[in-house]
């Protein structure tokens, strides 16, 4: 195969990565410090992600479905895996064969794996006010769960992000399954669950966004750093006279003669065309480059005229402050990340 260089990169910071788990895993108090690394670690690649926080002490995995834990074999030594989405009837054989715990869903579920799990361990989610997945509170209580190997149960906060009475109903109902629910260990809370309080932690929690540098609440900021820097290579660089526009739309017209560079990017890589708000932008060599006109499916257009001697082939840095960015595209933190496309490569500094 010819090697192509990409002219599209996510720089990954396996030092921030690493710090925003340890600043996680101290929030997290006398609990374990987990990790979701569901849609292939929210894009940042999830073996990864798991080999780089293993090597700190992260034992715990959490994925969507069976063909991302299927991915993800060979595990490293004594780290556990579980499926979020359960055991479907079509699961069954990934998960007999897999060295990953399915995370029960639902009674049907809860049967298929006493009946075909062969005794092995699984874990249960609760639902405790979300109404996503999960056994209601009152089919986990009576008996339904006796002599299954629970290894963890789970459930999941709805408005962790938000100063809600819903997450004080939830660590209520949590607290009552507890109480009710033999496991090995109890967890709760995501990113922004660990940042509600050590009430929130359990024995172990499950943060996704803050990990990958999103900020789920306030008390976050400041502590969490960015991993994801998104770069795109220059393909020209032109000049254009005062009252010519550019891109589709004509949207942008050169308010003076301008340079502009166009670089390989576009909503198909996940750059969406509500990325182009007032003050979106790259920057090359510490100057700013303005994002203008309309965002094309591989291509996109930045004022270079203050840029100096920006040329052909020189990399832009994007402006990917998460929680900034997610204000100014109205996307959230995770449609940022879990959108970044497959044509950029992942180079881990
Ligand atoms: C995705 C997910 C997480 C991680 O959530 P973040 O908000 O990204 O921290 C934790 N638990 C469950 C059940 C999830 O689905």
């Amino acid at each position: 195969m010819i090697q192509v260089p990409s002219p599209l990169r996510l720089r990954l910071d396996s030092n921030a990565l690493i710090a925003n788990w340890r600043w996680l895993a101290a929030r997290s108090g006398s609990a374990a410090c987990g990790a979701a690394i569901k849609a292939d670690g929210y894009s940042l690649g999830a073996r990864s992600v798991m080999r780089r926080l293993t090597a700190v002490g992260c034992r715990d995995f959490f994925v969507a479905t069976w063909g991302e834990a299927a991915a993800l074999m060979p595990l490293p030594e004594g780290v556990s895996l579980s499926v979020l989405h359960g055991v479907g009837a079509s699961d069954m054989i990934a998960a007999r064969t897999l060295p990953v715990r399915p995370v029960l869903n639902s009674l049907e579920q809860v049967a298929r794996w006493r009946e075909a799990g062969e005794g092995r361990p699984c874990d249960v989610m609760i639902d405790t006010g979300m109404n996503r997945l999960g056994l209601r509170v009152e089919e986990a209580l009576g008996g339904t769960l006796n002599g299954l190997r629970i290894e963890a149960l789970l459930s999941h906060l709805a408005s962790a992000d938000e100063d809600s009475d819903q997450n004080a109903a939830q660590l209520a109902a949590f607290r009552a399954v507890r109480e009710a629910v033999p496991a090995r260990r109890y967890s709760l809370a995501n990113s922004a669950g660990i940042c509600l309080g050590r009430d929130f932690a359990f024995d172990l929690t499950r943060p996704g966004i803050a990990l990958y540098g999103g900020t789920p609440r306030d008390e976050a900021a400041g502590h969490i750093r960015q991993v994801v820097y998104p770069e795109t290579r220059v393909l020209q660089v032109r000049e254009v006279v005062a009252g010519e526009s550019v891109g589709y739309g004509a949207t942008w017209t050169a308010p003076r003669n301008s340079r502009i560079a166009v670089a390989n990017l576009g909503y198909a890589d996940g750059f969406l065309r509500c990325h182009a708000a007032a003050d979106a932008g790259a920057s090359w060599q510490g100057r700013a480059l303005p994002l203008i006109g309309r965002v094309s499916m591989d291509l996109i257009a930045f004022d270079a005229s203050d840029a100096g001697a920006i040329d052909e082939g020189d990399w832009l840095a994007l402006d990917y402050d998460l929680p900034r960015t997610a204000v100014r595209s109205g996307l959230s933190q995770y449609e940022l990340l879990t959108g970044l496309g497959a044509r950029f490569e992942r180079i881990w500094i």
